[in-house]
């Protein structure tokens, strides 16, 4: 079948395939993993569906797409050149329902986490973050060794 589309649509339509357990995502598991922490993944019953939710410390985590959920001044968060009104809407309404579910959590006294899509190409500072938002002392350096 020959393929339509030019390649920057061809890249959007790529992107568009919403996927759980994405490698950022993955990337983020396994950090959480390797330092000991517990964690629950995809909890529904939470606004917003968090991709890691960790119970002990009523903290969640979402690993935002760059490109769909708009990290600022990010490379990858780029706009299509075509059917710019379409894509602002989209972009728009997804910042939005973001800003939502934060304020839905943050009022049922969960802390909320973004780690960007980008972000998970340096799992040290993943670990660091996370390190650093749960107060943490672990075996830092055991976790980035076994990397
Ligand atoms: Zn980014």
């Amino acid at each position: 079948m020959a393929d339509i589309l030019d390649p920057e649509a061809r890249s959007v339509r790529m992107r568009s395939v919403r996927r759980q357990h994405t490698t950022p995502e993955l990337v983020v598991r396994k950090v959480a993993h390797a330092m000991g922490l517990r964690f629950r993944l995809h909890r529904d019953d939470l606004p917003g569906t968090p991709d890691l939710v960790f119970p002990k410390h009523r903290t969640v985590v979402f690993v935002h797409g760059c490109f769909w959920h708009r990290h600022a001044d990010c490379r990858k968060a780029t706009t299509p050149k075509t059917n710019t009104d379409f894509w602002a809407k989209k972009f728009k309404r997804n910042q939005e329902r973001d800003a939502e579910k934060v304020a839905e959590l943050d009022a049922l006294e969960w802390r909320v986490i973004v780690i960007w899509e980008c972000q998970t190409r340096r799992p040290e500072e993943i670990a660091i973050a996370l390190a650093r938002a749960f107060d943490f002392h672990g075996p830092r350096r055991e976790m980035l060794a076994n990397d």
